[in-house]
């Protein structure tokens, strides 16, 4: 057979690799903490399920309109007028079978040979994926530790070349846990302005999970830039919905048909009752929020305090998400030795920095979507081996 160049450019996200290798190891027997998946924990907060049964009962089991139905999107617009300060029209968003899907279109509509798109490296591992599929190049922005993983506005901007169609941003970020300030923001916005063709993809997935004295800022509150802003975000990790596939983009005008047009292609319509329970999600209480908020904090503070004990290892102070990235280069292994070792000689799953691009090499992320008690087992696994090796 025959296959495209670039369905072979297609790369992957390493988590469900070690998933499979974790659980595998688990059915032989052995006991694995598994750290390495970037979902939480808990269960989906009880009205949210509620509200999907009841439009199960209620008949809602047809399709949809592709870009998803208005009351769910007029619901989508009204919080991001109270939390990101921006008036958006319901037909600028898109509902989407997840975060993810949002990249990929952004991806397939701004890529192709000879563009080029700037990402962050460590980062989501699906951007420069998608970045490379398309046939664009993709340009890294060196996220660093001393800067707490932030970037900084001058690094994006030198970055731009005739050639740059679209910047992807992340903060919260996956896998550093980093925000980045509001000071850097508004110079990189500034800097924008000399580049009115340059679009800006901001992955806002974990804009909820951000913990004091940091503070998200979005990308969508600069009017200056927002012809030119895609908004990412959905319902995966704020509300515990991984499984539920739903997420949604905030599209310019000038390209939001295009993105409807995929969306009818690809997938006709986000499954209804997952449509109904996101309405649920934003319209009904937020206690489960606050709640998850508080205790992934609590775990945050744990894992870093004891990850700071350990030999060989420092670690930021994370200030979203709920990852730890932590420096492993004075251990003496690269990341994916460290990877390979805690899961297979401490039973601790782990993902390599290097998963999240070239210069993830020297760190690995812990997911702390896991229970305190389970949390400080992995440690004491985790420093047992470092004393021992
Ligand atoms: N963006 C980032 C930064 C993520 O970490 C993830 C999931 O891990 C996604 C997007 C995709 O989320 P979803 O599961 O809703 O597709």
């Amino acid at each position: 057979m025959k296959i495209t160049k670039h369905i072979q450019n297609l790369g992957t996200e390493s988590a469900f690799e070690v998933l499979a290798r974790a659980q595998a190891l688990e059915c032989s027997g052995e006991s694995i903490i598994n750290l390495g998946i970037g979902q939480p924990d808990f269960r989906t907060p009880e009205n949210i399920v509620e509200a999907a049964q009841k439009a199960l009962r209620d008949g809602h089991h047809g399709y949809t309109p592709a870009n998803g139905i208005l009351p769910l999107r007029e619901i989508v617009a009204e919080d991001i007028e109270m939390r990101r300060k921006a008036t958006i029209n319901p037909n600028n968003i898109v509902i989407v079978p997840g975060g993810k899907v949002t990249i990929f279109f952004a991806a397939l509509i701004f890529g192709e040979k000879g563009a080029e798109i700037i990402y962050p490296d460590p980062g989501f591992p699906i951007y420069r994926s998608a970045i490379e599929f398309s046939g664009a190049t993709a340009v890294p922005i060196h996220l660093k530790e001393e800067k707490n993983f932030s970037f900084s506005a001058t690094d994006v901007l030198d970055k731009i070349t005739p050639a740059t169609r679209l910047i992807i941003l992340n903060s919260p970020a996956n896998p550093t846990g980093g925000v980045v300030p509001k000071e850097e923001l508004d110079c990189l916005v500034d800097g924008l302005l000399k580049y009115p063709r340059v679009a800006i993809l901001s992955d806002e997935i974990y804009s909820r999970l951000i913990y004091e004295p940091y503070k998200h800022v979005s990308l969508m509150s600069y009017p200056s830039i927002r012809d030119r802003v895609i908004l990412l975000d959905g319902w995966s990790k704020t509300y515990a919905m991984t499984g539920w596939r739903i997420g949604y983009g905030v599209w310019p005008s000038s390209i939001v048909d295009y993105v409807n047009r995929l969306a009818i292609n690809n997938h006709s319509c986000v499954n209804a009752v997952a449509q109904f329970a996101a309405i649920e999600a934003l319209k009904g209480p937020q206690e489960s929020v606050r709640y998850m908020l508080r205790a992934f904090d609590k775990r945050r503070k744990v894992i870093v305090s004891e990850l700071r004990k350990m030999p060989g290892i420092r670690c930021n102070d994370c200030a979203g998400a709920f990852y730890a990235m932590p420096n492993i280069s004075n251990t003496g292994l690269t990341s994916t030795e460290l990877q390979d070792k805690l899961l297979e000689e401490a039973g601790v799953a782990v993902i390599a920095g290097t998963s999240f691009g070239d210069y993830g090499e020297g760190f690995i992320r812990f997911s702390y979507a896991a229970n305190v008690d389970t949390i400080l087992e992995a440690m004491d696994r985790v420093r047992r081996f470092l004393e021992d090796y």
